[in-house]
């Protein structure tokens, strides 16, 4: 039999937030399609009018840009498919799988009371079904007449075979009262429509799974294969929410996650490690069922991610960073603008084993090449113990040991010179720290020394001296 080509699809919601359970839907999709010569697929469900932002459909795209994941086709709108929805439902008009329900509210309350204390599950019991006497003019909504007494059978990659009794289920509305389709309806009529082969998504939505199956067979059309991706949980065991920190690509990249590092994690997470670092291409060449689990839910775990996204920014070849750090940077911190590639790339390898994520790494190469324009004198003297004169005394032999001599050699002599003096080392390279990128910690002394020019750093030492001058001055008054 001829391999059917292989069709998956990513399907989002325009909100302007992409939960990391969506992104790990998404790298998933990517990752099956790619292994499988198949085609990625995008599809904005954005019926839901009131949660849209305007610019949603950019926020996704750019989203998956960083990702490095690109659609294969242009992205279907669920908002301009309504005469496709319409066409559908006729079609199930005319094969009498549907019907008009004219429940109201209040009689639909009061069946789920009845259940409840009955200690039944609330569902629909059906009531419109058979009902003869359909009321003039009040509004009602389509039902799916679901086969009750059917097995249903689904094929997933994570379980094999799964059944559901459809007895459990209930008739599943495809329409609301205000002639509007839900969730369940269009996503799966444009999955019969974009003839998607594989149905890969978060394991919330198993019972949509089984109420859609019955669509598929009275249209007549093959079920797809279906994978169900565990929910991401936090420590404590509660579903990732809105709320929780990291839950979001966003916060994810707002704290310094890489995107190979954020694929890497969400590819192994819940399932077994894959050490090292790996270049993109390896990355997506992760097997795929490899990744499965059964699990309902992963702990989501954001120092697994740092600790992975560390390993990669220690590794990376400079350039690469170069390229995160100008995006990063690009509409957040102009003044990077000014640096050169040479320069930027030759920061970044003097810094980058010791930071452990971009913004680190941004914050590092910042406080080398922009010197304060204003020295945090008080800073300073507050680390020399509040001690003004002595503030001063150390600036003085800190610069003396950069007088005419190589940086490297400079700070050779200049911790001689503490040594001889009994001055506490911490104390002495910690204001050298200080009057060089403007904190008594961070950055090593190395990398400090790697970084600047002699030039440079005998004069942001003077600029620190003469601010406290200024700054300390006291009038003379002459008689
Ligand atoms: N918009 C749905 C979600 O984000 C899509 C579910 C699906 O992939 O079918 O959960
Ligand atoms: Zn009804």
């Amino acid at each position: 039999m001829k391999k059917r080509h292989v069709r998956v699809r990513f399907a989002p919601s325009p909100t302007g937030f992409m939960h990391v359970g969506n992104v790990r839907a998404a790298v998933f999709n990517y990752l099956f399609a790619r292994q499988n010569k198949g085609s990625f697929l995008l599809r904005i469900e954005d019926t839901d009018e009131a949660r849209n932002i305007k610019d949603g459909l950019q926020a996704i795209l750019d989203d998956l840009a960083w990702l490095g994941i690109q659609a294969d086709e242009e992205p279907v709108f669920q908002s301009k498919r309504t005469a496709l929805y319409d066409k559908y439902l006729q079609i199930l008009e005319e094969k009498g799988a549907i019907y008009r329900c004219y429940c109201t509210r209040e009689r639909l309350d009061q069946v789920r009371a009845a259940q409840a204390a009955a200690g039944k599950p609330p569902r629909y019991d059906g009531y419109c079904r058979e009902r003869t006497d359909m009321p003039e003019g009040m509004s009602y909504l389509w039902r799916f007449k679901r086969n009750e007494t059917a097995q249903v059978a689904i094929e997933t990659l994570e379980r094999g075979q799964l059944t559901f009794d459809m007895q459990h289920f209930y008739d599943a509305p495809l329409t609301r009262s205000d002639g509007s389709y839900t969730f369940l309806f269009t996503n799966a009529v444009d999955d019969m429509d974009m003839e998607i082969t594989h149905v890969i998504r978060g394991q919330d939505h198993l019972t949509n799974t089984a109420l859609q199956v019955g669509l598929y067979e009275a249209c007549g059309r093959t079920l797809p294969t279906f994978v169900h991706l565990p929910l991401l949980g936090t420590p404590e065991g509660k579903k990732l929410s809105k709320r929780d920190q990291g839950s979001s690509l966003g916060d994810v990249r707002d704290a310094g996650i890489l995107p190979d590092p954020l694929v890497h994690y969400l590819l192994t997470v819940g399932g077994t490690t894959i050490d090292g670092v790996l270049a993109h291409e390896k990355l997506w060449a992760v097997p795929f069922t490899s990744r499965l689990t059964k699990a309902s839910m992963i702990t989501y775990d954001l120092d697994a991610l740092n600790a992975i996204n560390r390993r990669y920014v220690h590794v990376y070849a400079s350039h690469e960073l170069v390229a995160h750090v100008r995006a990063y940077t690009k509409a957040r911190d102009t003044r990077f603008k000014e640096v050169d590639d040479v320069y930027l790339s030759r920061m970044v390898s003097n810094v980058q084993d010791e930071a452990n994520d971009l913004i680190v790494l941004i914050d590092m190469c910042a406080q080398l090449a922009f010197p304060p324009a204003k020295p945090d004198h008080e800073g300073y003297i507050a680390h020399c113990k509040g001690d003004q004169a002595r503030a001063q005394y150390l600036a003085g032999h800190i610069a003396a040991a950069f007088l005419t001599i190589e940086v490297e050699d400079g700070i050779t002599r200049l911790k001689q010179w503490a040594k001889k003096e009994g001055e506490p080392m911490g104390l002495v390279l910690g204001a050298f720290r200080f009057m060089t990128t403007g904190h008594a910690r961070g950055l090593s002394i190395g990398a400090i020394a790697r970084s600047l020019s002699r030039a440079q750093i005998m004069m942001r030492i003077a600029q620190m001296q003469h601010t406290i001058l200024v700054a300390t001055d006291e009038p003379v008054v002459r008689v």
